[in-house]
């Protein structure tokens, strides 16, 4: 599965996630005709090419799937957050989510969204 970040698909797309984040929900979409989950917002399914999507709101459990350690940010809004873990957890619901994490926590782990606002934008916090 591809795990795609918000800002390489379009905006009008990637807004119910966005949403679902400033109401600290992960939203991902739901394929009525495969019932398979994708996070990030296509305009059909990635697994069988229905368009029939519908939104979920994520129980915000899932487990750690990879690990990243960010030590130099990429773009001037999480330099100040730096250094600071990246997780790739894969939700009850079968999407994949990228979002910051507690330090140490490890593929494998059981993880639960929690949030945190960082100049404006909320992002999510995996933990244990
Ligand atoms: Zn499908």
């Amino acid at each position: 599965m591809s795990i795609m970040t918000a800002d390489k698909i379009p905006a009008a797309l990637a807004q119910p996630y966005l949403d679902g984040l400033g109401s600290k929900q992960i939203r991902f979409q739901h394929c009525v005709a495969c019932a398979r989950a994708q996070t990030f917002a296509h305009d059909a399914c990635q697994y069988c090419g229905s368009e029939q999507l519908t939104w979920n709101t994520s129980t915000g459990r899932g487990r750690v799937h990879a690990v990243t350690i960010v030590a130099r940010a990429p773009s001037d809004l999480f330099r100040a957050l730096a250094p600071y873990t990246l997780v790739v957890v894969e939700m009850e619901e079968g999407a994949r989510v990228m979002g910051h994490a507690q330090p140490g926590v490890r593929i494998d782990d059981l993880v639960n969204a929690t949030y945190f606002v960082h100049q404006g934008q909320t992002l999510i916090r995996f933990e244990k």
